[in-house]
């Protein structure tokens, strides 16, 4: 695609990049069909495409973002299916990254929205906070039908909050038997709420597995959350933070990887290189970072599993999350994984297309979060699965809300098929 832009424009790192990108669009339009916002609307702003035209038009005129504008950048998922289908591999994420953080600077968004927005960046990446929140959300939970929809959807979609988990906490889990890796687990903010149970099986997983896992001191929150808000500033400390943190523990001991169990992030850590390329500071720092991250999944496949597990007749339809399949491309791992530890691994209808999670998408974007959920779990229960497998808590929380299926995370499964406990909730 051509492009107009200034030399001064250019001189911007940012805008230097999006020009990059949108030179090697060629406009053919294939993202279109597996872009679940054009799926289920139709409209072409709503397509890879059409946002991809409204951001060069934006950029290229240095306009601040319009309504317009920022109604079809929020619409969009970043679930990131156009990249995969792409031919000519535009490099939407960082396109439409940058559009974010455009609409965040330049857009006033009406009251509501701005209020809703900044309670999510305040509460979400703190533990502590976020488990207050959620007592008070279940407490005000009768109220969700008298609210407008995105704060009742706030209220709905608010699980209980668990136990913490002494996991969560800064420290070393030795290896069981001889060692072959040292690891740093990124035990994350929402996760460690919702789902403790995930990071104690993945402890108990990698030690079984001869890995010693260490919870650094001073790693928290990814950063995800606010940068899919457009908040570069508080993206960007997290990710110095975690990085921080993990270059002290490498000082202790050299690390193999760095492990994380929720896709989300891990598509975020693996992207601190590019986040961080212009800070002197830390842009070699994040890169040998975002080089050492590691899906849960992908370390595991590297292992093996110690023991296969005997066949437990569960029929599990294993839910790819989108910032596993497309942010991160690892497909194979977890369904070759699960089939090993003796499952029966179902693949679900239209797999590409996002459950409508997506971060906080499910929050800010619900008519449309909901529609995707009940399509999705449509294609689940067609399948007749005893339960559902993923490797993402957001899409955990998701498809929870709308079926009563078992919703477990994969870690859950392999722990429990080489030795852990099984998992709660599942009918034996
Ligand atoms: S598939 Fe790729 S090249 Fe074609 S319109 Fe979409 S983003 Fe542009
Ligand atoms: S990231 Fe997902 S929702 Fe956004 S344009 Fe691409 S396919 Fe559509």
């Amino acid at each position: 695609m051509q492009t107009n832009f200034s030399l001064a424009q250019l001189a911007d790192a940012d805008t230097a990049e999006s020009e990059k990108i949108l030179r090697a669009c060629v406009h053919c339009g294939f993202c279109t069909a597996t872009c679940p916002t054009y799926v289920l609307l139709g409209d072409e702003l709503d397509s890879p495409r059409g946002r991809i035209y409204l951001i060069k038009d934006m950029l290229e005129g240095d306009r601040p973002a319009s309504a317009r504008v920022a109604t079809h950048i929020d619409r969009c998922l970043s679930c990131l299916a156009c990249m995969t289908t792409c031919p000519s591999g535009v490099h939407y994420m960082h396109l439409v990254d940058h559009a974010r953080r455009r609409v965040a600077a330049t857009y006033r968004r009406p009251l509501l929205e701005r209020l809703q927005r900044g309670l999510l960046a305040a509460v979400l990446p703190r533990p502590a906070l976020f488990r207050l929140a959620l007592i008070g959300a279940r407490l005000l939970r009768p109220l969700a039908p008298l609210l407008p929809e995105r704060l009742g959807a706030m209220l709905r979609l608010a699980g209980p909050p668990m136990p913490p988990s002494r996991v969560g906490l800064p420290q070393v889990f030795p290896a069981l038997g001889l060692r072959r890796k040292r690891v740093a687990l990124l035990t994350g903010c929402v996760q460690q709420v919702l789902a403790p149970h995930i990071n104690e099986a993945t402890v108990r997983l990698l030690t079984r597995h001869g890995c010693e896992v260490v919870v650094a001191p001073g790693a928290g929150c990814c950063g995800a959350l606010a940068h899919h808000l457009g908040n570069s500033a508080p993206a960007l400390a997290a990710a110095r933070a975690n990085i921080d943190a993990w270059l002290a523990a490498e000082r202790e001991g050299a690390l193999d990887a760095i492990v994380v169990n929720a896709s989300g992030c891990g598509t975020q850590i693996k992207d601190y290189g590019f986040l961080l390329r212009e800070d002197p500071a830390y842009a070699a720092k994040a890169a040998r970072i975002a080089a050492l991250a590691r899906d849960v999944a992908e370390l595991m496949a590297e292992l093996g599993l110690a023991r296969a597990g005997q066949p437990s007749g569960k029929r599990v339809a294993y839910h790819s999350a989108c910032s596993m399949q497309h942010g991160q491309g690892i497909r194979r791992q977890p369904r070759e994984l699960l089939e090993a530890a003796g499952f029966t691994v179902l693949d679900i209808p239209e797999g590409h297309l996002c459950c409508g999670s997506a971060g906080t998408y499910n929050l800010l974007q619900p008519a449309i979060a909901t529609r995707l959920r009940d399509r999705k779990i449509g294609h689940i229960e067609s399948l007749r699965p005893d339960l559902v497998a993923t490797g993402n808590i957001g899409c955990m929380t998701q498809l929870a809300s709308g079926t009563g299926l078992p919703i477990l995370h994969t870690v859950e499964l392999l722990d429990w098929a080489t030795g852990g406990p099984a998992p709660a909730g599942l009918d034996l």
